[in-house]
């Protein structure tokens, strides 16, 4: 039987396995799937898990549960030889193995870019997983309970400052979301007033979100100005080394959170695989999704969303090329499930063409911002269109309501601010009272009694 590996199950992988599972005939060809995460993330909601507006769980998709037509296998692929077209995968602490295939698509992604100032590799953390979205909120929250008590100084702003480096989509998001969540919880706090906290966002550019107008971004920053969150444009970090904040205008500030989206790339487990990269590491594709180099198409090979560079044909892409976006992911990742099959059944595989349909934020309870075009939404409106139009984006119908039922609870009960950041070191509890077998009795060491 034909078989189709998937290299990555996130939001295109999941999609063209999701689509061939619909599309294909029984026994036309196996698809598997391989990642080293058992389930999809919806990244979109990361701010909002940070901000405990959306459970974790609900904010992924469970790959076995969903591909129930292929076979998932939880696991990194660590080499592509399309020469004897095989992959080796590597599941974690286990021993490798390979596989063989006869169309491979890759999917893998990008990762946090970061540039070599000091501090930040060791300090600073993503926004890309829900793990880094669950410690992000966890760490808050510890923080607002440990400063709750200590007298006003140094340590204590410390604790209760939250700098991210980044003013994009991801950026803006997570700062507006954590600033909407720390606001809303000083209500239970009332040794700590608004005044104490300290939001900073550190953009390098002399604008935010470049996906919305210049008004639109304008409208954020005021709207977060008066939430006393600030943004420091024509600004860089200079270094982060221990929390100890320098900043290329020379402000200092002193945090435990630095979170760190300015900017992804194409995930690099590919360099010395032979498969075609551009000076972004992104895998050139045509416009139909298969892999090309140079005119020639590596047949069997396919590839879509940020780990690719895809032509767009719409004419609104960055350098004529399709911006590493959910709403390329998506559609590249049906488009390509169709191509596919259509090429297994030895028909012409088809281009994929989108048109960019705008931008939506959440920028924290009530406040959002939209664009399509030149219509521009700001404010509550907007706030609700984000919630409706992800609400129902997330694939599959248990997830959009769990999602909407998460938003329903909190509407009349309010967020759940509680952290279990404890749950990294769970056998703390257990060890400090475990009662362990006495000693042995140490074998008295013979010493030599010499002759003095
Ligand atoms: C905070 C945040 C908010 C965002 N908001 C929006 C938004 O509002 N609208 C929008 O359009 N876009 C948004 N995006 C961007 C969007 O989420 C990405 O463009 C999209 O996820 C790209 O899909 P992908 O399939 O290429 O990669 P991913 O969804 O990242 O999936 C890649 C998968 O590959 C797996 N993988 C990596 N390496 C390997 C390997 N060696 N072997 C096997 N598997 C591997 C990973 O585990 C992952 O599951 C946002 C991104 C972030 C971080």
């Amino acid at each position: 039987m034909t078989r189709i590996v998937i290299v990555g199950g996130g939001y295109a992988g999941f999609y063209t396995a999701y689509k061939l599972q619909k599309l294909l005939r029984r026994g036309e060809a196996e698809v598997v799937v391989i990642d080293p995460l058992p389930y999809m993330t919806y990244q979109p909601f990361l701010p909002e898990v940070a901000a405990g507006s959306i459970e974790a769980r609900h904010a992924i998709v469970p790959l076995r549960r969903h591909l129930n037509k292929c076979r998932v296998i939880t696991a990194r692929v660590t080499g592509i030889d399309h020469g004897s077209k095989s992959v080796t995968v590597t599941p974690e602490g286990q021993p490798s193995f390979s596989l063989d295939y006869d169309h491979i698509v890759i999917t893998a992604g990008a990762v946090s870019r970061t540039f070599p100032i000091p501090g930040v590799a060791d300090f600073a953390i993503g926004m890309k997983t829900i793990e880094e979205a669950v410690s992000v909120r966890d760490r808050v929250i510890d923080n607002l309970h440990l400063a709750a008590d200590m007298p006003p100084g140094p340590a204590r702003d410390r604790l209760l400052t939250i700098v991210v480096v980044g003013g994009g989509f991801a950026g803006i998001e997570a700062f507006a979301e954590l600033r909407s969540m720390v606001s809303a919880m000083l209500k239970e706090f009332p040794t700590i007033g608004i005044d104490d906290t300290h939001f900073h966002l550190i953009e390098a550019m002399d604008r935010i979100m470049p996906e919305v107008s210049a008004k639109s971004a304008q409208w954020v920053i005021k709207n977060l100005e008066k939430r006393q969150a600030f943004i420091h444009l024509n600004t860089q970090l200079t270094s982060a080394v221990d929390g100890k904040l320098a900043l290329s205008n020379g402000m200092t500030l002193e945090t435990d959170i630095v979170i760190w989206t300015a900017g992804v790339k194409a995930q690099s487990m590919l360099g010395g695989t032979g498969i075609p990269l551009d000076e972004r590491e992104r895998i050139c594709a045509r416009a139909d999704l298969r892999v090309e180099d140079g005119d020639t198409i590596l047949e069997g090979m396919w590839t879509a969303g940020d780990v690719a560079r895809v032509p767009d044909l719409s004419g609104g892409g960055v350098g004529g090329y399709c911006v590493p976006n959910a709403q390329h992911a998506v559609r590249q990742g049906k488009i390509m499930a169709k191509n596919i099959v259509a090429v297994i059944r030895g028909e012409e595989p088809k281009n994929y063409v989108h048109k960019n349909l705008g931008a939506v934020a959440g920028l924290g309870v009530g406040h959002g911002v939209f664009q399509s075009g030149d219509l521009a939404l700001t404010g509550l409106l907007a706030w609700f269109a984000h919630r409706f139009y992800h609400g129902f984006a997330i694939p599959m119908w248990e997830r959009k309501a769990r999602v909407f039922s998460n938003w329903l609870v909190h509407f009349f009960w309010g967020r759940d601010f509680s952290s279990v950041r404890k749950v990294q070191r769970p056998r703390d509890f257990f060890e400090e009272f475990a009662s362990r077998p006495a000693e042995a009795p140490k074998k008295a060491t013979r010493q030599k009694v010499g002759a003095r």
